[in-house]
């Protein structure tokens, strides 16, 4: 605006400058040809029709001096043009000057008549031309400020609104600190651009008090499965102490005692692997391992503890030689994950028999677990892979409910996936996927 303001002026009093110059000039022009016309050469007649040309501008002034500088002619006769030798020569030698002496605008050009020159000197004052540029300049200042004012209030009051889905993001974010965690932020109307991102944290806020509340529960459900057994520990060996005992009796109790240690153990091993597993996260394991040796060391050392389990490995047809069952991995992880799952599908079914069929798909090696067990709850099925989590089928069976979490985990680091379809009373179905290493 200012730019604008500043060029429509300076164009406007150059404009002025020149349209005065050029009557001033025709003006002189006609007045000198009157007066130093060869035939009727009237001064004074020149000097009325002057004065009463209504086209005459402000204060006009004209002198006309020949080229011995005699004045021939002047209609200036309080002597407001002052005529030196110096501003003489100036016209004579650049034929064409103008210039300002005090409010006349005056103009100073040689004239030719009949091959003699003369010097024609014209002023006069714009007084009109000046006002109008000065109401321009006020009109311009007085446009600008308004449209600054203008401009400055709807920025504010724009900016203002634009910015308040924003600020109420901010003022509710710094309210939630880990006690309230299930603060939420403003979505706004969630479809522009700071709605988007109140959205997005509105769900890392959600995985965070879940992860925050899971590692809660972590806590809480593994100091009372290790007090479980300990309680146990503890209280045979005080029954055992109240009065002296038979050789016989101090075995038995011993050995249900190692029951118990076994099963800390156990549970400890695993609380251990899931620490592992979590510290290491999707990890490439660059170890290249065969999963159907995994699958026959796992069938090979769950039998050798549980004879009555029948463990069934099928190679599928799509497999057409060894090396589409390479994986990269961790060898001993993925039997622990493999193990898991046979021993579930065995505890929970009355035949202890689990199918495993094993197929290559895709570029990922599939593994299918299938019992025809006690299956699982449908309210169950998508939380038994959470920390400690047992089934409502479990109440009879032995367990500490982290196998399936840890297992989720080892399949997690290999990149591979886990899903488990099941039906009460029909059996169980767990569905491992792995990407193969396929060599060219
Ligand atoms: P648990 O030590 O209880 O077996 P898991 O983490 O291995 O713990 O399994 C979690 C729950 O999932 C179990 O308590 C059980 O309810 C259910 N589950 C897992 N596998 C099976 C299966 N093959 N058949 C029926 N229920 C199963």
């Amino acid at each position: 605006m200012i730019i604008a303001s500043v060029a429509i002026y300076y164009s406007s009093a150059s404009f002025r400058k020149e349209d005065f110059y050029n009557r001033l000039r025709n003006q002189a022009r006609s007045t000198a040809k009157l007066i130093l016309n060869p035939y009727a050469p009237d001064p004074e007649l020149a000097r009325l029709i002057e004065q009463n040309n209504p086209a005459s501008l402000q204060n006009n002034r004209l002198i006309i001096l020949n080229s011995l500088n005699d004045t021939l002619y002047s209609s200036d006769e309080k002597g407001d043009i002052k005529v030196t030798n110096e501003i003489l020569e100036k016209i004579r030698s650049e034929e064409n000057i103008k210039y300002m002496q005090g409010s006349f605008e005056v103009l100073g050009a040689l004239f030719s008549v009949q091959f003699s020159s003369f010097v024609v000197i014209a002023a006069a004052t714009d007084t009109e031309g000046h006002l109008r540029l000065s109401e321009l300049r006020i009109i311009l200042i007085t446009v600008c400020l308004v449209t600054l004012l203008a401009f400055f209030a709807a920025g504010w009051l724009f900016a203002g609104r634009a910015l308040k889905p924003i600020s109420d993001v901010v003022n509710k974010v710094e309210d939630i600190s880990i006690t309230s965690l299930n603060l939420r932020v403003p979505e706004g109307n969630g479809t522009d651009e700071i709605g988007r991102l109140a959205k997005t944290f509105n769900k890392m806020l959600e995985r965070l008090e879940t992860s925050f509340a899971m590692q809660k529960n972590f806590i809480a459900n593994a100091s009372h499965e290790l007090r479980t057994p300990l309680t146990s520990i503890n209280g045979q060996i005080e029954v055992l102490m109240m009065r002296e005992r038979s050789a016989d009796e101090y075995k038995s109790a011993l050995a249900s005692v190692l029951e118990d240690i076994k099963t800390l153990i156990n549970l400890s091993n695993r609380l251990l692997m899931i620490a592992r597993t979590s510290a290491e996260g999707p990890s490439s394991y660059s170890k290249r391992i065969r999963i159907d040796e995994i699958l026959w060391q796992a069938k090979e050392e769950i039998k050798r503890f549980n004879e009555g389990y029948h463990i069934n490995i099928v190679l599928d047809n799509s497999l057409t030689d060894s090396d589409q069952m390479i994986v990269s991995g961790d060898e001993s992880l993925l039997k622990v994950a493999v193990t898991n799952i046979i021993e579930n599908g065995c505890k929970y079914s009355h035949d202890k028999r689990v199918d495993i069929k094993f197929g290559c798909n895709n570029k990922m090696i599939e593994i299918v677990f299938e019992d025809k067990g006690i299956g699982i709850d449908e309210k169950d099925l998508h939380k038994v892979f959470e920390p400690f989590y047992r089934g409502s089928n479990a109440i009879s069976s032995q367990g500490s409910g982290i196998g399936l979490s840890l297992v989720n985990q080892i399949i997690k680091n290999h990149n591979g996936t886990i899903r488990i379809f099941s039906q009460i009373g029909k059996g169980t179905k767990v569905i491992i996927s792995l990407p193969a290493i396929l060599q060219n």
